[in-house]
């Protein structure tokens, strides 16, 4: 299972409601910051999350209204010792950007702080034994825009039953057949993990697409998503503005979605132009399961049964 806080969910600049671009992703005991708007360091504080062990921070592309941030909380972040490497996944492009903009927080040498600028393509960008994050491109203005799926590895159940009646003992012998290893038991029986590990069960697959152009490109990867992030920045009333400006309307996002058979579709990146119930009310007939997302919204993305 995999959670979503949304920390900023404006278009272009704030809003009274609606800071600056930016989402945390958060599976076990890590955490993945998605952009980094300007007001990202407040939005962390209000949300509860706080600062801690955010070392890792993915970013969709290189506009102003999803870095900006960045600047404010290297210089908190440099004042404490908790964090030391602060490790910044992007396209070449956005990269130099915030290269540039480092430049400046750091030049006076009052803020120290080792920056890891990791270059990405697309394909695994990051994993453990439990998940792993896939790059893909996204068409936007400017080159090497990139959304995100985080993929939580399949995993075979134990079968606690069966267990019991081979006679495996709780306990180490059981953790060793979970890890894959057989084991012999004191009467010389030896039990291998496929004896009491069940089918694989996949785990949750959460999509998230930044500012885009189009979604043509996108339905390979957001086909069967158990949640999709994505913009929805204008309405079909103003699609002309929404291709000139290389955003989507909330109607095509919803077509994506019920296209794709997303199972959730979250959108994001809302203008000032339009009141929510506007987008929603352009989204929802299209796709039933939309949410348009509020700052400090937080929603937990699971594999459907
Ligand atoms: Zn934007
Ligand atoms: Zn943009």
């Amino acid at each position: 299972m995999f959670e979503i806080v949304f920390l900023g969910t404006s278009a272009s600049a704030p809003s009274i409601e609606r800071g600056l671009s930016a989402a945390l992703v958060l599976y076990r005991d890590q955490r993945f910051l998605i952009d980094c708007g300007e007001g990202t360091q407040r939005q962390l504080l209000c949300s509860g999350m706080g600062f801690r062990k955010l070392n890792k921070i993915l970013l969709t592309h290189g506009h102003l209204d999803h870095i900006l941030g960045l600047g404010g909380l290297v210089s908190t972040f440099s004042r404490w010792e908790s964090i030391s490497t602060l490790s910044i996944y992007g396209g070449p492009w956005a990269l130099q950007r915030v290269e540039d903009l480092m430049k400046v927080v750091l030049r006076s040498g009052e803020v120290e702080m080792n920056l890891d600028f990791i270059p990405i393509a697309a394909g695994i960008i990051w994993q453990d034994d439990q998940m792993n994050i896939t790059a893909f491109p996204v068409s936007h203005r400017g080159p090497g825009c990139f959304g995100y799926t985080f993929v939580e590895k399949s995993r075979r159940p134990f079968l606690n039953a069966v267990a019991e009646r081979l006679g495996v003992p709780p306990g180490p012998e059981r953790r060793r057949l979970v890890r894959g290893e057989p084991i012999t038991l004191a009467d010389g029986r030896v039990v291998t993990p496929d004896e009491v590990l069940g089918a694989p069960i996949s785990g949750a697959r959460l999509v998230y697409v930044g500012d885009a152009s189009r979604v043509d490109d996108l339905v390979d990867e957001a086909r069967g998503a158990d949640a999709l992030v994505i913009e929805a920045t204008y309405l079909q009333a103003e699609a002309h503005l929404a291709k000139k400006y290389s955003h989507l309307t909330a109607a095509q996002a919803a077509t994506l979605a019920r296209e794709t058979g997303v199972k959730v579709l979250y959108l994001t990146h809302i203008s000032r132009r339009y009141s929510e119930e506007e987008v929603l009310g352009e989204a929802q007939p299209i796709f039933l399961h939309t949410v348009v997302v509020r700052d400090l919204d937080r929603a937990r993305v699971m594999k459907e049964k």
